[in-house]
């Protein structure tokens, strides 16, 4: 938030130097356009990267230099999203599930499991629509209270993670008012273009780090099958698994 707003002040102090010394120094109006663009281009690379927290403070990694990670599994909850819960209680993984609100209704007794088995949810937004990110803000922040109703049944939870990790002042506004946390991640799989499984794997161990938040989808068909293969190379590695902070 703060970056965003410096960044404004900047750009505008930009606007302000070029009309009040354009006939001084004769520099051209024109000026004006590649600017726009780069403060254009500052403010998509700012929604669009989670991790540069331009728009919100968000929780990117574990404050630690232990050897622990989380695992963040976005979308769900849908069929898929069972195997990969059954794969985690397997290799006895707690893991964050970001809930898609409207994907809840009929998968009550899903919910009901994932709370028992001790796993952590947060809110992923009711809708997932890609217009997301263009509503106004009224709609914003009542589609993430809808689905934060919906939550409530099941856990007291404060994240969010942003459809699409696209972040912008509409939605700091709704989820400071709501009083909820943006968590981000900084390993980021690729899982949904990635197919091949030792690809996958591999690029997920190269990026390990004590603290690392990996982002994950258990709406994929073939998660529970990399999970076998990387709960244990990545314990081979000396990590273990934790959970947000509350
Ligand atoms: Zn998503």
């Amino acid at each position: 938030m703060l970056k965003f707003w410096i960044t404004n002040t900047f750009f505008i102090a930009g606007y302000v130097l070029l009309f009040y010394y354009h006939d001084q120094y004769d520099i051209s109006y024109w000026w004006g356009l590649p600017w726009m663009l780069l403060y254009s281009l500052i403010y998509f690379a700012g929604s669009y990267f989670i991790g540069l927290n331009y728009h919100v403070k968000s929780l990117n990694r574990l404050r630690t230099k232990e050897k622990k990670i989380v695992l963040t599994f976005d979308d769900g909850p849908l069929p898929e999203s069972e195997r990969v819960v059954e794969m985690l209680n397997k290799h006895g993984v707690k893991a964050v599930f970001f809930l898609i609100g409207k994907n809840i209704e009929g998968r009550e007794h899903f919910m009901q499991q994932l709370k028992e088995h001790g796993h952590q949810m947060g809110n992923h937004s009711f809708s997932h629509r890609v217009a997301f990110d263009f509503w106004p803000s009224a709609q914003v922040e009542a589609d993430i209270v809808q689905c934060q109703q919906l939550l409530e049944k099941y856990c007291d939870t404060k994240f969010f993670r942003p459809p699409f990790g696209v972040t912008n002042p509409k939605i700091r506004r709704a989820i400071n008012r709501l009083g909820l946390r943006s968590i981000g991640w900084n390993v980021r799989s690729y899982d949904t273009s990635i197919r091949d499984l030792d690809k996958l794997q591999q690029r997920i161990l190269k990026q390990l780090k004590p603290g690392a938040i990996i982002l994950l989808h258990d709406r994929l068909t073939y998660m529970p099958e990399l999970l076998d293969q990387l709960i244990p190379e990545i314990r081979r590695r000396g990590y273990s698994f934790s959970l947000l902070d509350k």
